[in-house]
């Protein structure tokens, strides 16, 4: 059910942004969508198409989905690396996938080899553009 709660808050945004700039109709939402995403992305694309003839300004609305690939950035050395390449067996990268925070476990800076980095791209679903009528 988490898909379909997403979605519906991602139409509501859209929506919400539709206002402040004056569309009366959203054609297309772009919606970054993380590699690092515990969610089917199947069931969310099906839920926004469901979801968005509850909202008059996005009845008619694209919903172009954009995959972020997993990025990782060391702070140590701030070298950023991506999850693509790093991948040891296909089990940690599914464990890698739910748990993201796991990731440690498995990972080190690929320059200074230290296990200390952060999640800088891949997690979460946002908005990049929105395209419309006034
Ligand atoms: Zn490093």
């Amino acid at each position: 059910m988490h898909e379909w709660a997403l979605a519906e808050s991602v139409i509501k945004s859209a929506v919400e942004h539709a206002g402040t700039e004056k569309l009366k109709k959203l054609k297309e939402t772009g919606v970054v969508f993380g590699e690092l995403q515990a969610i089917d992305k199947e069931i969310f694309v099906f839920a926004l198409e469901e979801l968005r003839r509850q909202f008059p300004a996005a009845a008619a609305c694209k919903f172009k989905i954009i995959l972020e690939p997993a990025t990782f950035r060391c702070k140590a050395c701030t070298h950023e690396f991506p999850l693509k390449g790093l991948r040891k067996t296909k089990d940690e990268a599914e464990f890698i996938h739910f748990v993201p925070e796991m990731a440690h476990t498995f990972l080190k800076c690929p320059k200074c080899k230290s296990p200390d980095f952060e999640i800088a791209k891949g997690r979460g679903v946002h908005i990049s553009y929105i395209k419309g009528d006034r």
